[in-house]
């Protein structure tokens, strides 16, 4: 792994983009097939048209390609096929999952550094697992969810869009990243989107980071008051605040502006053998 750093510089490559949309590109029209019965469901055109609007207004445009559309077409039209029978996301709109869902999750990518193993903690639906794993063949992403239904998914799909670079574990991440757990201490990075408070969260994902890893959470425009007490209990957790990047996602460059903090924490020492601890305690009384 490189060294931790503040950004990677990360150029997604042509060998990727065609790598990975090779299987998409040959099932376009099959792709559209498949959603046709769900109302308001976008054609190819329509979705790259926005997909590569969203993206450039999100200061995302090295992923804006036709190729990445591809994949990330298949992704959604599958997500939609697979959210009508078992739910897993109230984003179905197209413009919105691509920005809330695609755009958002891209906003890590350029934070991890080169061949990291990656634990996406609570990666729900598979954000920001998919869109990582897609565009940063580089590093591998592990996801992690309590929801059996949720893991079962992001595998099956892992396999339809033809990734290598992601695995599932179907679990409580407090319960495997305790002392002595499979997870403790294994991950250059440890990630999470909408999962928990900052106070829950750091105690539920830092114990998984190694040491001189990095834990990033990936918070709305709120998350500055869950950073005001932290400093005391972040030593217990043996992380350190190190930067906090604000970044801003919208549908297109006159529309309502979306603020997202990405808060990113270095590993500095072991986490403390009491950590972390059983999730009603956590939840009952959180460290910040
Ligand atoms: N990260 C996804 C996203 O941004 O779309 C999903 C967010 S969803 C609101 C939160 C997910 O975290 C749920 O799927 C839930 O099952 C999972 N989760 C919550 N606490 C967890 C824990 N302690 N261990 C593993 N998964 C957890």
């Amino acid at each position: 792994m490189q060294k931790a750093g503040k950004k990677v510089q990360h150029r997604s490559s042509a060998d990727n983009e065609k790598r990975i949309s090779s299987g998409a590109n040959r099932n376009i029209a099959q792709n559209h097939n498949a959603v046709k019965a769900i109302p308001d469901s976008a054609s190819y055109e329509e979705f790259s048209t926005a997909f590569a609007g969203i993206l450039m207004s999100s200061g995302l445009s090295c992923y804006s390609s036709d190729e990445y559309a591809k994949v990330f077409y298949k992704l959604y039209c599958d997500l939609l096929v697979e959210n009508s029978k078992h739910n897993l996301t109230a984003v179905t709109e197209y413009k919105k999952v691509i920005l809330l869902h695609f755009a958002d999750s891209l906003l890590a990518a350029e934070h991890i550094p080169r061949n990291s193993t990656v634990l996406d903690v609570g990666a729900g639906a598979g954000f920001p697992t998919f869109p990582l794993a897609i565009v940063r063949p580089d590093i591998t992403v592990t996801a992690i969810d309590a929801t059996a239904k949720k893991t079962g998914w992001i595998a099956s799909e892992t396999a339809v869009l033809g990734l290598a670079n992601i695995k599932t574990i179907n679990g409580r991440i407090e319960e495997l990243s305790g002392p002595g757990g499979a997870l403790r201490g294994v991950f250059d990075v440890t990630v999470a989107r909408a999962v928990a408070s900052l106070g829950i969260l750091s105690e539920i994902c830092a114990p998984s980071v190694k040491l001189g890893g990095l834990f990033i959470a990936m918070k709305g425009d709120s998350s500055s008051n869950e950073c005001a007490s932290m400093d005391k209990s972040l030593p217990l957790l043996g992380i350190k605040h190190s930067d906090t990047i604000i970044k801003r996602i919208s549908e297109a460059p006159e529309s309502e502006l979306f603020t997202r903090n990405i808060l990113v924490f270095e590993k500095i020492a072991k986490t403390d053998m009491k950590y972390p601890r059983m999730y009603s305690q956590i939840k009952k009384a959180p460290l910040f």
